[in-house]
């Protein structure tokens, strides 16, 4: 069987073209804020790539660079500010913040309708509670590069390698509502292997370099492999062997290029989705 790859980087490609012929048609361009607090040098990069995706599709970004040693209420200030500011559609607080600050009290601070991360307990709990409302871009990304090679997940057997509620929660939960089947493993799952072996869908976002083998994947099976690593030499790669996987496996995404760039476009899509819907209200 020759393992199909998932091309993150077009399909990424194709949806920020819709939105940008989308985003076109609006009376203003759409505008994210961008909270980056300290000097993290990945964070600055993802900072980087985040506002040259959005200028490409015609969403304004404002980034707010703030001191390594703000405090927390400072923080919260700050992001109130931005929640009452009318010109400001979606608010995002770059992760990790620097350690005297509680990551999970300024996420809440954020306004739920303005939360394009989709992180804060509002979001997920309308995720996990079947309401509308704005879902985390990560585990969007996995669902459409799923999407891209089984249309229908009716009745499938899925497992979530990963439990974190960036990640692996929010993802088993979509595919539970996408008709699936699901096994969530984590760190304590005993006999992964045995456990991953009955998926048609794989979704790995553990953050282990080839935690995933051969051995782990049933024939044909879709892999979307979430991790971001770096192997002994250097460079990036995912938590699959990605070369021992292929002939077995039905599809995968590749690191780079898999889930990567389609979690930053799943991040304009929620920006798009928040200025709509924000102009469907206006003129009720
Ligand atoms: P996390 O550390 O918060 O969670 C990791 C999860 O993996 C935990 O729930 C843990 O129980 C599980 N786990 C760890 N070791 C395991 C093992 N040996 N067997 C089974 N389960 C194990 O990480 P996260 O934020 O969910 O991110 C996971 C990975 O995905 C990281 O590599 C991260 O860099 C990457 N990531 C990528 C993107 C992207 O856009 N491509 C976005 C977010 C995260």
């Amino acid at each position: 069987m020759k393992t199909k790859i998932i091309d993150g980087k077009k399909l990424a490609a194709t949806i920020r073209a819709q939105l940008k012929e989308q985003v076109e048609q609006f009376s203003r361009a759409p505008k994210l804020a961008v909270v980056l607090v300290g000097d993290n040098p990945a964070s600055q990069i993802y900072v980087r790539h985040k506002m040259k995706s959005a200028a490409e599709v015609g969403i304004e970004v404002d980034l707010f660079h703030l001191s390594p040693v703000l405090t927390q209420d400072s923080l919260i200030s700050f992001i109130r500010e931005l929640n009452q500011n009318k010109t400001v559609d979606g608010i995002i607080v770059q992760l990790p913040l620097p350690s005297h600050l509680d990551a999970f009290k300024v996420l809440e601070t954020i306004d739920p309708e303005k939360d394009v991360d989709g992180l804060c307990s509002s979001n997920l709990g309308k995720l996990f509670t079947g309401r509308p409302g704005l879902v985390p871009c990560t585990p969007l990304a996995c669902m459409e590069l799923i999407h891209q090679v089984c249309p229908n997940l009716e009745g499938l057997q899925a497992v979530v390698v990963g439990r974190s509620c960036l990640v692996g929660k929010p993802v088993g939960q979509l595919l539970l509502e996408s008709q699936c089947t699901i096994t969530q493993a984590h760190s304590h799952t005993q006999r992964l292997a045995e456990v991953c072996k009955t998926a048609d869908i794989l979704v790995v976002a553990a953050g282990h370099p080839h935690l995933i083998g051969r051995e782990h994947v049933k024939p044909g099976a879709v892999i979307i492999d979430v991790g971001i690593n770096r192997n002994a030499d250097g460079k990036i790669c995912g938590d699959v062997d990605f070369d021992a996987v292929q002939g077995v496996a039905g599809a995968i995404t590749p690191v780079p290029g898999g889930v990567g760039p389609m979690t930053v476009t799943m991040l304009l899509s929620n920006v798009v989705k928040v200025y709509v819907q924000k102009n469907i209200k206006k003129k009720a």
